[in-house]
């Protein structure tokens, strides 16, 4: 049997776990990269997104660690953080404050450049693994199979060709340049904006302290107005504020503390009164909500595509770096199955598509609700509840921030570890009766000794 070739377009983070995954099912993997990629944690063009803060859910920690043994170990050995989740987060959420029950889940915490390097590192070590500089144009083949990649004008032959290429992919256009139909697209756009400044942690503050979240009420008419502070490596804070359509953070010094002491809560404007500014605020665009339905009639054998390319999630809702961690696994699990025999492209895809719907429909259904929120293809209706359906969305929201069982599913959910049939578990549909619920919290769950290492430098009163 001929040797198998697997070309990877793209180097970011879905295309180095893709690589991953291929290594060992497939004898050579070339992963092409316009980029050139650093030998450390620093920062690169084709990642722009990579200064603002990144958190890695459980569920994908997990994924990386099944691709890629002893991945979150590495990273915390490099001073990545380790939290617990709900305890060591601090959340007001629509429904309210959320109270830090004991961990049930985990979330890593380090820059994004920290996690590229890791993974990188680690994929393109594994044997046949390897990376070739150049920009990728289209696609070589047939409408029914992809045979190859065009890489600067030049076809690289490829058993089997992944798309990584991040949300700037121009899949839909290389398959109709192959006479392939163009995958159908949905946007969910609220307009989200971020603007993200670093920091140093106050003293005492550096590590243990956690991450602190004031999300907007989705259901309140307004435009939402967010902000999270999520602790890094060498003592820093990433502190990332939000705004959708109408209410554009200022990347202004002045203007980016007065929006976050604007905000539902004034908490993370406290906090960072108490930290010493490293950065000036840097602002953000690409936030969309937007998937590609690939893999259903007429996709080309020899053609898988995941991360971005396929999906991009509104960040905030911090998904995608593990959506796409899980979507590398379904491609290997599709290999070890199947190998590289007829149907494989088409049953990988599939297996994405259900690891992306979960965080799709919780990212998609929320930012609907947001004035001016622009969709194609959507169907807007349907992502709005009924008021029987709104009702319930609203007891198990605000019963999830006060109930440990039902927290423990909704955790499973946030953190990309479960569907929403977490959900209807026996356990948790018991404990929609609220019994065994804390009462709603009015103040922000902080620890005296977590108040107590920032207030030195807080402002009195
Ligand atoms: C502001 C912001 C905050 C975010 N926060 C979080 C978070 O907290 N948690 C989370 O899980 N996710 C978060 N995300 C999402 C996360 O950044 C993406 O899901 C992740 O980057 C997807 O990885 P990727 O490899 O698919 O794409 P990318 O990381 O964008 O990588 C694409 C790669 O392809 C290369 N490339 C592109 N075109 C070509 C070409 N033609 N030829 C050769 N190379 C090419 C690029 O140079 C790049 O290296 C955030 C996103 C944004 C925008």
């Amino acid at each position: 049997m001929n040797p198998t070739h697997a070309v990877v377009l793209g180097g970011g983070l879905a295309g180095t776990l893709a690589a991953a995954a291929l290594a060992g099912r497939t004898d050579r993997v070339t992963v092409v990269e316009r980029d050139a990629l650093p030998d450390g944690p620093r920062p690169r063009r084709g990642v722009p997104q990579a200064q603002h803060l990144h958190v890695l859910m459980s569920g994908g920690a997990r994924a990386m660690d099944e691709l890629l043994p002893g991945t979150t170990d590495r990273l915390r050995a490099r001073g990545a953080h380790r939290l617990g989740v709900p305890e060591d987060v601090v959340t007001l959420s629509a429904d309210g404050w959320q109270h830090r029950f004991p961990a049930t889940e985990f979330m890593i915490t380090c820059t994004r450049d920290l996690t590229d390097w890791t993974v990188r590192e680690a994929a393109l070590a594994l044997p046949g693994v390897t990376v070739r500089a150049g920009e990728v144009d289209g696609l070589a083949g047939t409408a029914g199979r992809v045979t190859g990649v065009v890489v600067d004008g030049e076809v690289v032959p490829a058993d089997l060709v992944v798309d990584c290429t991040g949300r700037a992919s121009r899949l839909g256009h290389w398959l109709t340049a192959l006479g392939a139909p163009e995958p159908a697209e949905e946007v969910v756009d609220s307009g989200l904006a971020y603007s993200t400044r670093v920091f140093a942690a106050p003293r005492g503050a550096e590590t243990g302290f956690p991450v602190v979240n004031v999300f907007a009420d989705y259901r309140s008419g307004q435009p939402g107005r967010s902000a999270s502070l999520v602790p890094v490596e060498d003592g820093r804070w990433i502190i990332s504020l939000t705004g959708t359509r109408g209410a554009t953070p200022p990347v202004d010094e002045a203007g980016f503390a007065e929006y976050a002491a604007s905000l539902r809560d004034p908490v993370i404007a406290r906090l960072m009164g108490a930290a010493e500014p490293l950065t000036a605020p840097r602002a953000s665009r690409s936030a969309a909500n937007r998937r590609l339905h690939c893999g259903g009639e007429g996709w080309p054998e020899g053609l898988v595509a995941l991360g971005d390319s396929v999906v991009a999630f509104n960040p905030v809702y911090g998904t995608g770096m593990s959506s796409a961690a899980r979507s590398a696994v379904a491609l290997s699990r599709a290999l070890r199955g199947h190998g590289h025999a007829p149907g494989l492209a088409a049953r990988a895809q599939r297996a994405i598509a259900e690891v992306v719907e979960t965080p799709w429909t919780a990212a998609t259904t929320q930012d609907v609700r947001y004035p001016d929120c622009r969709t194609t293809l959507v169907d807007r209706a349907a992502l709005v509840p009924t008021a029987e359906a709104e009702n319930i969305s609203r007891w198990v929201g605000a019963l999830a921030l006060r109930h440990p069982v039902v927290n423990a599913a909704m955790t499973e959910v946030i953190t990309v570890n479960s569907t929403f049939a977490a959900l209807q578990r026996p356990e948790v549909v018991a404990a929609m009766t609220g019994a065994g619920a804390r009462p709603a919290l009015r103040e922000v769950p902080l620890r005296d000794d977590e108040w107590r290492v920032v207030r030195g430098a807080l402002p009195t009163g």
